[in-house]
């Protein structure tokens, strides 16, 4: 089977990481969660007393943590100097802080770097999602998809994943979250020109997966 590289990009909530995930692991593919590199490398910002409102702070400490991002679809992994950041990086703390770390160019360029080189070494082909994957990381890619919903839509599955949080306020959050990653000068959020846009407001989980799995294999087939 020929290697297959998709790129998966949208906002918050819109099941970015769920279809990804089971995407991957249908097809055989690897997978990579850049959202998780760019909240390790927050999270360690924060645990390091960097200030994560200061740019200046922010890209002299950047080449410091080491990332390391596992690809298995069925148990994606990622530590930070060696420890398990799976949880940290999930805070309220890390979630409101994530979107000032990612908008500094040189935390972007390290960033960038290391998801191109887990790309080029994902031999069967990988699914990597983010939010300027077909856009900047790797415009290359054979596919490309850009999943959107409404807010209401996202808001309520980021609660239902967030225990105890109320669905006002995660809209609110989200939509501050998307505004600053949909604004910022290097690689904003945003669609490339040659996406395929997926609207999931009114699919369940496993329509979009089935709709992703059918636009890969014809992909393969074509290709
Ligand atoms: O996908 P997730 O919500 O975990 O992403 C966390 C944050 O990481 C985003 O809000 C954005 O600031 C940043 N990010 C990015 N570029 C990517 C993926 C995530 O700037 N490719």
């Amino acid at each position: 089977m020929e290697s297959v590289i998709v790129a998966i990009d949208g906002p918050s909530g819109t099941g970015k990481s769920s279809t990804s995930k089971a995407v991957a692991a249908k097809l055989g593919l690897s997978y990579l969660d850049t959202g998780a590199q760019y909240r390790a490398i927050t999270w360690w910002m924060l645990t390091n007393g960097v200030d994560t409102d200061d740019p200046a702070a922010v890209a002299s400490a950047a080449g410091k943590p080491v990332i390391v991002s596992g690809t298995d679809p069925n148990h994606p992994t990622i530590t930070v100097d060696g420890l398990d950041a799976a949880g940290p990086i999930r805070t309220q703390e890390v979630t409101s802080q994530v979107s000032a770390v990612s908008a500094v160019p040189e935390v972007r360029t390290l960033i960038t770097g290391l998801q191109r080189s887990i790309a080029a070494a994902a031999a069967g082909g990988i699914v990597v999602e983010g939010r300027d994957i077909g856009t900047t990381v790797l415009p290359d890619a054979d596919l490309k998809i850009f999943l959107t919903a409404s807010p209401e839509a996202r808001a309520a599955r980021r609660s239902g994943e967030v225990k105890g949080s109320d669905v006002a306020a995660t809209r609110e959050a989200l939509i501050k979250r998307d505004a600053a990653d949909s604004s910022r000068k290097t690689s904003p959020l945003a669609k490339a020109g040659d996406a395929v846009e997926v609207d999931t407001t009114e699919l369940t989980l496993q329509q979009v997966i089935e709709c992703v799995v059918t636009l890969v294999e014809e992909k393969r087939a074509a290709g």
